[in-house]
């Protein structure tokens, strides 16, 4: 019972995501004891999901927490390529399968959550688990849920569900932080089937005149013009681009991109379907974006800053509009005042 004890405490003692399917992971390996605990989780968009290996534990090696930001979707295996797990997941309900020639059996567990990805925990033993072992399981699984609410709580916006400023330093880091800058980084070995050639930029969106929509309508419908658009963007963005509510009627996407082009025209779908959208009493309204290309050594405040600054620009020539810091420099419509205090310390 103690041993039970210590795994829960040992569970709910990670405030990171992404060690939490790690821990859930060797949590079940220390009670239960069998050949591996795996943690899938399902990535990409609704009809071209594949199976995101989290973690695992027990086996040949151990493997974190892969971070999805940086997951190479198409080398993952596609949902039917693991029909078990796919029917798991449906079905919402514990599958067993004898194992057979020399293969483990599996006992299969949906994860579901609220805003976390959907998943499959997988254990893989010599018989299939045995009643009273899935019941401990269904039991630490409903801990790890609860516990998934209270950091949503804590780290999600309330009117949107999208994550919180306070949430934003953190993922920040882990964006400039990309595994090829740093392979050493990872808690256990560098996680498998990262991509190697790709940056991350940081969007900022801001509704144009959205103090008219409140004078004229008042903030509850105003709140309901930012719950809809938070929509247009879980729509327009893939699963593993970062989605915050900075405040009032600001956004913010945190997304991996090949190239600047890349992140150009997926903020640039957003824009049009803005524009397009018509919202429920006010028909339509549009925004102004800022983007900036994260560098190595950057901070949230200054690649914020540089965003807010192409933001700026754009509310000065006309609204409606994406402005790309780097080129607005480049094309010098805008000092770069990070790189001239850069300069200015040496
Ligand atoms: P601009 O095009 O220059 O951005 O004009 P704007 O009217 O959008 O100006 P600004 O960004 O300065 O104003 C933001 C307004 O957003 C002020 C406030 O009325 C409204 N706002 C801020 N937070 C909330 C919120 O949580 N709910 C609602 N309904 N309105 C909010
Ligand atoms: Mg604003
Ligand atoms: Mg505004």
């Amino acid at each position: 019972m103690s041993h039970l004890v210590e795994q829960i405490a040992e569970l709910t003692a990670f405030r990171d995501r992404d060690a939490l399917d790690f821990s859930l992971a060797t949590a079940l390996q220390d009670l239960l004891r069998p050949q591996a605990v795996l943690v899938h989780r399902l990535v990409g968009e609704p009809g071209a999901q594949h199976w995101l290996l989290r973690a695992r534990v027990g086996g040949d090696e151990d493997e974190p927490a892969a971070d999805s930001l940086w997951a190479e979707l198409d080398s993952l295996p596609a949902l039917q390529a693991m029909p078990h797990h796919a029917h798991c997941l449906q079905g919402g309900r514990i599958v067993a399968l004898e194992g057979a020639d020399g293969t483990p059996a599996l006992t299969l567990f949906a994860l579901a959550a609220e805003h976390e990805a959907l998943g499959v925990l997988e254990l893989r033993s010599e018989r299939p688990l045995a009643a009273d072992a899935q019941r401990l399981v269904c039991a630490v699984l409903r801990i790890y849920r609860n516990f998934q609410g209270l950091l949503d709580y804590s780290e999600r916006d309330t009117l949107t569900g999208l994550l919180n400023r306070k949430t934003f330093d953190e993922c920040f880091a882990r964006a400039v932080r990309h595994p090829r800058a740093d392979p050493g980084r990872a808690v256990a070995p560098e996680p498998r089937r990262v991509v190697r050639d790709t940056r991350a930029c940081l969007g900022l969106v801001d509704v144009d005149h959205f103090k008219r929509v409140n004078d004229s309508l008042g903030h509850l419908i105003g709140d309901e013009v930012l719950l809809l658009l938070s929509r247009l963007m879980r729509s327009t963005f893939r699963y593993h681009d970062r989605l915050f509510r900075f405040g009032g009627e600001e956004f913010v996407v945190l997304m991996r991109c090949g190239s600047v082009a890349d992140a150009r025209s997926a903020l640039e779908r957003l824009r049009e379907a803005v524009e397009r959208h018509v919202f429920p009493r006010i028909g339509h309204i549009t925004i102004s974006v800022g983007l900036t290309l994260l560098r190595p050594d950057d901070t949230p405040s200054a690649a914020f800053e540089r965003a807010d600054k192409a933001v700026y620009f754009a509310k000065h020539n006309g609204r409606n509009q994406l402005c790309d810091h780097d080129a607005l420099v480049a094309g010098g419509l805008l000092a770069d005042e990070t790189r001239a205090s850069d300069v200015e310390l040496f």
